[in-house]
């Protein structure tokens, strides 16, 4: 039985989807006015994990990630510069290039990671109608209000405001330092805002609501889970920043245009950190999947980095630490090589490991754990190689490490050692052993390791 943390209950949860035949999932995509940093790659990997888990327990899977390309405000209170209309203005290009631009980053880096496509992608832009249509409707409820600057959504109409982040109302109204303009509480969060008079903007729409203006972020997210994913869905996820204000906006328009509960089970990833800091596209401790590239690691060897935190702790990023997942997932591969060619026969079952595998993924996703199995596994040699692969295989369809393509590296090695290896080879033959092992020594100091075999010679680098 798959068991998963819900953010609303902070507790773990058997999972029982709405529908068993399908679940529906609704996943946070990316403000596309940047490159996605490490951090938030850790994110949709986490979700992936869970995608794939789902799949592995024989569900079905529908799954929506959206492009939100207007309407993310520089500060979460409402006020501050569009996300993109700003960097749409730093680099000179028009707002829609922008988008363009980094979505078609972000997908290349979903591919990289071998993410698993999502049913739908869905962008904001492309469904303004669907927004006003759904404001239009909470007016008409009276959940809204308009101030001076947009048509904002007045949370003392629902009770149990705020119940995802376990915020307490009192405490907001004395203790908050946000700047609440003319909203009436700074729990208040608008759906829509006008464009500003002194500044014109690239994105801009016709409205009910004093002219031209744009969705505000949260409401794009509703709208679009509603349309793709219908009435209720059983799971929404995200970076755990979204829980205080986001998510928490999500869940109040939503419940107060549906009139019923919406969404069963809220998960949230934990963050990447450096030096315990979040890695932020504000921040100078920003890092790509690019970058990571040029230093030589593989899209997969950050994967197997991901893999090693459980998704409900932080993670910390050092290069120390990228190295060390590099070297398991080297291992593990030519682990993988080696099983392939396996046929021996021998008495150990791998259904034990198999069994502890998804007991691991269904105890809330534990990859860390789950890796521990599969390195216990690897590790049995009483278990026939050709299990070994197979079952590694099957684990492979959740750790999503590309596995099955494991090859051997071709070694680039320089003429020297070339000459080397052929002086070896010919005093071999000429059953000259000593010299045979002095010229070893010397290909050792030039750093390869031999391995003589039945086949013949390998050599591995030190
Ligand atoms: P954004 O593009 O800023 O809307 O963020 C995309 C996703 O990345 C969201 O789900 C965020 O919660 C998540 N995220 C942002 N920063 C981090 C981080 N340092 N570690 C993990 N996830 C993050
Ligand atoms: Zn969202």
């Amino acid at each position: 039985m798959l068991k998963l943390y819900n953010t609303l209950s902070r507790k773990l949860e058997s999972f029982k989807p709405i529908d068993k035949n399908e679940v529906l999932i609704y996943a946070c995509g990316p403000t596309v006015y940047h490159y996605a940093h490490i951090g938030n790659l850790r994110s949709y990997v986490f979700e992936d994990i869970l995608k794939r888990t789902l799949l592995y327990n024989c569900y079905k899977v529908k799954h929506v990630i959206n492009i939100t390309d207007v309407g993310h405000l520089t500060s979460d209170a409402d006020t501050g510069e569009d996300k993109m209309e700003k960097e749409a203005k730093l680099e000179k290009k028009s707002v829609w290039d922008i988008a363009v631009f980094y979505t078609n980053a972000f997908k290349l880096d979903f591919k990289k990671l071998n993410l698993l496509e999502p049913s739908v992608w869905c962008k904001a832009t492309d469904n303004i109608k669907e927004q006003v249509e759904l404001i239009k409707e909470l007016e008409k409820k009276g959940y809204t209000y308009i101030t001076n600057d947009g048509v904002y959504f007045d949370t003392s109409k629902l009770k149990d405001y705020g119940r995802l982040a376990k915020l307490k109302k009192s405490g907001l109204k004395a203790g908050a330092r946000v700047k609440v303009g003319e909203k009436r509480l700074p729990t208040d969060f608008a759906l829509w805002k006008f464009s500003p008079k002194d500044d014109k903007r690239q994105m801009e729409w016709d409205s009910p609501w004093n002219g031209k203006g744009f969705p505000g972020w949260h409401i794009e997210c509703s709208a679009m889970a509603i349309k793709y994913l219908g009435k209720r869905i059983d799971i929404h996820c995200g970076g755990i920043d979204h829980v205080p204000v986001h998510h928490t906006n999500e869940i109040a328009q939503s419940e107060a245009y549906l009139g019923k509960k919406w969404v069963n089970y809220w998960l949230h990833g934990d963050f990447l950190v450096i030096n315990k800091e979040k890695m932020a596209k504000s921040g100078n401790n920003f890092l790509t999947l690019s970058e990571l590239e040029k230093k030589g690691y593989s899209p997969m060897d950050f994967r197997y980095f991901c893999l090693t935190g459980h998704y409900h702790t932080q993670l910390n990023f050092s290069f120390e630490e990228l190295d060390a997942a590099r070297n398991a997932h080297k291992k593990l591969k030519s682990r993988v090589i080696e099983f392939r060619k396996g046929e021996e026969s021998l008495p150990k079952s791998v259904e034990l490991y198999k069994k502890e595998f998804l007991k691991s993924i269904n105890d809330d996703l534990n990859m860390p754990k789950a890796l521990a199995v599969v390195w216990e596994m690897v590790k049995d040699e009483a278990v026939p190689k050709k299990d070994r692969y197979d079952a590694l295989l099957q684990f492979d369809s959740v750790l999503g490490l590309k596995l099955e393509e494991a090859k051997e590296e071709r070694l680039e090695v320089s003429n020297e050692v070339k000459q080397l290896l052929e002086h070896r080879e010919a005093a071999r033959k000429d059953k000259d052993f000593k010299k045979a092992d002095e010229l070893r020594v010397k290909i050792r100091d030039k750093g390869y390791l031999i391995e003589d075999s039945a086949e013949g010679i390998k050599l591995k680098k030190l």
